[in-house]
């Protein structure tokens, strides 16, 4: 009984350390939101007397797209702390409170209402992946810029001295301006897997020449519009923006539409563009503000809809790529895959390990659980393939109960281990079927490793002679290719077992 009091105690007080660990975890994450918050109000209150904008304010985009991207922000005590952030942001800077609390007041429910409608968006639309992705946005966004545009009516009149309609159509304007700037960067930022060191350079692998093309003509329209200026200069890169949205991913589009409108509305104001417009006249202002921001926004629509038809695709490659049974490449998928996998490798000087394997007996396993009973042994074999290798490397299913596996960067110490560690796995693994039957197989490996080629053919090749090799010794074995001549025949093979 005390036993077991003692026990319940300690139970209770490991909760409760939990409980706190991670309530202590929250306060932090959300008073990290809060300072990054605080830190982006104070870029947008220095850069606007500095950059002539009077509605720069990319704080309510940042909190919304920050909402948004990471659900686990939104609890109260983030948005309390967030409220203090934008305040103390103002307080610093010398704003009145009377004029703090109307300004931040109304930041808070504009995000409050564009955030409440973008819950309600599907994952893929807030990511800008749908067909319609772009429309579900906007509605929220206007929603939010209507709601600042109800506290324009009162604090222009209030804090500025103007009217209540100019106030208004001021106050919506600039609300929307900014989320149609901002928010898309934030919306379409990548996962943190995307900025490993592996995944920038599998990036920078697949770049060409080619690829800088749209952003070289961007560049080159950008600079035309420069030397001919006039009131249609601001149009001129439209086809190399929307070139980008269709050429690049969706985060690049975003970035490259970001920075366009920047550029645009500081080279307006010092004069480079539309030597006509009255940057102090705030009509001027919001109406060039309005149409570059919404001209950014083309290649985000394109770029948006260009990312659902190519998740189409992928899905379709997908089920065309697969073998339906074992979910593994298919033998033409495999032979593409890997060979793509093995050309890299060559290219950064790697050895590439080519492995074929065939289950053994596999023709008995049909006749005594049946073909049906085989299909479950091939779905098992299947995963515990799949598992004994690394991410990267390219498995298929090349033929009924044969195997093959491409691992680039892998010497033979390395790809030994792995064909040992497949051979311990099965002899230790007993497949259960669906009517109860225990089923337990065995599979020779023939493994050949490759330095310089860059076809599949021969390595395949290879690897079958020493897969045959390993059949022949006796099964449930490894056998590696060496070039090294045996004394009394042509080819060596080095036998593990
Ligand atoms: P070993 O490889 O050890 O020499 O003997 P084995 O019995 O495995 O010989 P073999 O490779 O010639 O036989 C392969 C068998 O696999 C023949 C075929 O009936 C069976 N098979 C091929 N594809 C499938 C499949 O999709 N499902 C099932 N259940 N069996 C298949
Ligand atoms: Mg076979
Ligand atoms: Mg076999």
């Amino acid at each position: 009984m005390i036993g077991s009091r003692k026990h319940d105690g300690r139970e209770e007080l490991a909760s409760a350390a939990r409980h706190a660990d991670g309530a202590y975890e929250h306060v932090r994450i959300d008073t990290a939101f809060a300072i990054s918050l605080f830190a982006v109000c104070l870029i947008g209150i220095k850069a606007q007397p500095h950059l002539g904008l009077a509605s720069f304010w990319p704080a309510n985009a940042y909190m919304l797209g920050m909402l948004v991207r990471f659900p686990r922000l939104n609890t109260s005590s983030a948005w309390i702390l967030c409220a203090i952030g934008f305040v103390m942001a103002d307080l610093i800077t010398g704003a009145s409170l009377a004029r703090n609390m109307a300004l931040n007041g109304g930041n808070l429910a504009a995000i409050g209402a564009a955030h409440r409608l973008l819950r309600a968006v599907s994952q893929r639309d807030r990511r800008l992946k749908g067909q319609n992705s772009t429309f579900h946005i906007l509605k929220a966004i206007l929603a939010g810029s209507f709601v600042a545009g109800l506290f324009g009516i009162v604090a222009n009149p209030l804090l500025f001295g103007g009217t209540s309609g100019e106030g208004f159509l001021f106050w919506t304007v600039t609300e929307l301006v900014n989320y149609v700037t901002f928010l898309p960067l934030l919306l379409t930022l990548p996962e943190a897997r995307a900025w490993t060191f592996s995944a920038m350079r599998d990036r920078l692998d697949q770049f060409s020449a080619g690829s800088a093309l749209p952003l070289i003509a961007l560049v080159a329209s950008v600079a035309a519009s420069i030397a001919i200026g006039g009131p249609g200069a601001g149009l001129f890169p439209l086809p190399a923006l929307l070139w980008c949205g269709l050429a690049y991913n969706l985060f690049s589009t975003a970035c490259i539409s970001f920075i366009f409108a920047i550029w645009t509305i500081f080279a307006g104001r010092m004069g480079i563009l539309w030597s006509g417009a009255d940057f102090a006249s705030r009509a001027d202002l919001i109406s060039i503000r309005l149409g570059v921001s919404l001209v950014a926004f083309t290649p985000i629509v394109l770029g948006s809809m260009a990312a659902a038809r190519d998740e189409l695709l992928q899905r379709l490659r997908m089920l065309a790529d697969r073998d339906a049974m074992t979910g593994l490449y298919s033998r033409r998928a495999f032979i593409e895959a890997g060979t793509d996998a093995l050309r890299k490798a060559a290219r950064r000087g790697e050895p590439t390990a080519v492995m074929m394997l065939d289950i053994d007996h596999f023709k008995s396993v049909n006749d005594r659980y049946g073909h049906k009973g085989g299909d479950q042994v091939l779905t098992v074999f299947a995963s515990i393939l799949q598992g004994a290798v690394r991410s990267k490397d390219v498995v298929g299913r090349i033929g009924g109960e044969e195997f093959a596996v491409v691992l680039p960067d892998c010497c033979s110490i390395n790809a030994a281990s792995v064909a040992e560690r497949i051979n311990r796995t099965l002899r230790s693994t007993v497949a259960t079927l669906e009517n109860g039957e225990a089923v337990q197989v065995t599979v020779s490996i023939g493994i050949y490793v490759e330095h310089m080629d860059s076809t599949l053919e021969k390595p395949l090749m290879y690897a079958d002679e020493a897969l045959y090799r390993a059949k022949n010794i006796g099964r449930d074995r490894f056998e590696i290719w060496t070039q090294a001549p045996a004394p009394s025949q042509h080819r060596g093979f080095a036998v593990h077992q």
